[in-house]
């Protein structure tokens, strides 16, 4: 999935979107508010972790402008502000949830992969469809009880598809999702990690449709 950083702090930005690459997203970056704002508006991502305190546009008039058109995916806060007032007014205008500068990347993480879970309807960290079971947490896939061994892009999309289940996802959602924004997308390529992906994780759990896309069965083939 893919997760918008803005974050004027170069440095941090780079870590943070490393941590996120390695953690299985994708991840657009932004380093001012007016562009983080513009990326937000029109760039299709899951998710956000947005700067208070950042040049052209303050974090908060970000937020605000987010959620006044009707943007609702889940927006991390980070700041290094750790008064009362600055908490109140980012959940206000529409935060989700609160980091304070210092933290460690892992929280990130896992504040993070917990906001997409629970925006798609998943209470709880495992996320099963039959015998298949993604723990969102610690990124571990099982089929069966045995381990599924995969690819940090072949995760990558079980995440999407796991919370995703039971629903047809379309190739152009896939892509927009599973790349960043500056990536080539190709679908070709897409097509054969699904492939790939079907294939270890047992045949048959991905449904392809031709024309519409792709669904994962939320219980186990019969
Ligand atoms: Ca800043």
């Amino acid at each position: 999935m893919r997760i918008l950083v803005v974050e004027d702090d170069r440095d941090l930005a780079a870590q943070i979107a490393r941590a996120l690459d390695q953690a299985g997203f994708a991840v657009d970056l932004s380093h001012d508010g007016e562009e983080g704002e513009f990326l937000g508006a029109t760039g299709g991502c899951a998710a956000a972790v947005l700067d208070l305190g950042l040049p052209k546009l303050p974090g908060i008039e970000v937020l605000r402008r987010w959620r006044g058109a009707g943007l609702a995916f889940p927006v991390l806060i980070l700041t290094a502000r750790g008064e009362w007032a600055d908490k109140v007014a980012g959940f206000r205008a529409g935060a989700d949830d609160y980091v304070l500068k210092p933290f460690r990347m892992e929280e990130v993480i896992l504040r993070l992969s917990s906001l997409l879970r629970r925006a798609a309807g998943h209470a709880t960290a495992e996320l099963t469809a039959g015998a298949l079971v993604y723990d969102t947490a610690t990124g571990l896939v099982t089929l069966d009880g045995m381990a599924v061994r995969l690819t940090a892009f072949e995760a990558r999309l079980l995440r999407f598809f796991m919370l995703h289940q039971g629903k047809v996802v379309s190739r152009t959602e896939l892509s927009e999702q599973m790349y960043d924004r500056d990536a080539d997308r190709d679908f070709r390529s897409l097509e054969v990690v699904i492939g790939r992906l079907r294939r270890k994780i047992g045949e048959g759990r991905i449904e392809m449709r031709r024309g519409e896309g792709y669904r994962l069965l939320p219980h186990d083939p019969v």
